[in-house]
């Protein structure tokens, strides 16, 4: 039976290329994947999702998506969204409808967090409502587990402003929930 999944993870934590990686498995054994990211990230301003260590690959954005045929969509063996904390409750209820109702699996990849430790809006209803949810670790500069994404400036860690600074991906660190209390986004000397 289909599912959907959620794999959650702070920044740096491989996410987008774990998307792209998932994407090659189907193509692989000769199934038909495809890749969605949400509208709101227009980091590369195009339909292509790119990973840290150079991978990439075209993709459609979300809002497509939900504009295709259920026809068109079935066509699919698996739908892997990337940046899915920037979906709407609406979307990711969408994605949900594609799970129960088309028998298509739904891959999701996205950061839990914003960088005040709150919830993003996909991330919120995913957390409610995906069959399947796992975090995608990664380390703090202390070693320990990170799980917070602190926005920082020259002067340090930024605890207030806009939710999303897009275009702003150098300005997140990703630190254990201890560093991220004592803003230190990385060791004193
Ligand atoms: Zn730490």
């Amino acid at each position: 039976m289909a599912k959907l999944y959620f794999y959650y993870g702070a920044m740096n934590s491989s996410k987008t290329a774990n998307a792209l990686m998932t994407h090659f498995n189907y193509q692989e054994v000769g199934q038909k994947a495809l890749l969605c990211k949400t509208e709101t990230d227009k980091r590369d301003g195009e339909r292509v999702i790119r990973s840290r260590i150079g991978l990439e690959m075209g993709c459609v954005f979300l809002s497509e998506l939900m504009q295709m045929s259920e026809k068109e969509i079935k066509s699919y063996d698996c739908i892997i969204v990337d940046e899915v904390q920037f979906a709407t409750r609406e979307q990711i209820d969408f994605l949900s409808d594609i799970v129960d109702f088309m028998e298509v699996p739904v891959v999701c990849y996205g950061l839990r967090t914003d960088f005040q430790n709150k919830l993003f809006s996909g991330s919120e209803r995913l957390i409610a409502i995906a069959d399947c949810i796992q975090e995608i670790k990664t380390v703090c500069w202390c070693g320990r587990k990170a799980t917070c994404n602190a926005r920082f400036n020259d002067n340090g860690i930024v605890r207030d402003g806009e939710q999303v600074v897009l275009g702003a991906n150098d300005s997140y660190v990703a630190l254990c929930r201890k560093h991220f209390k004592l803003g230190m986004i990385r060791p004193v000397n």
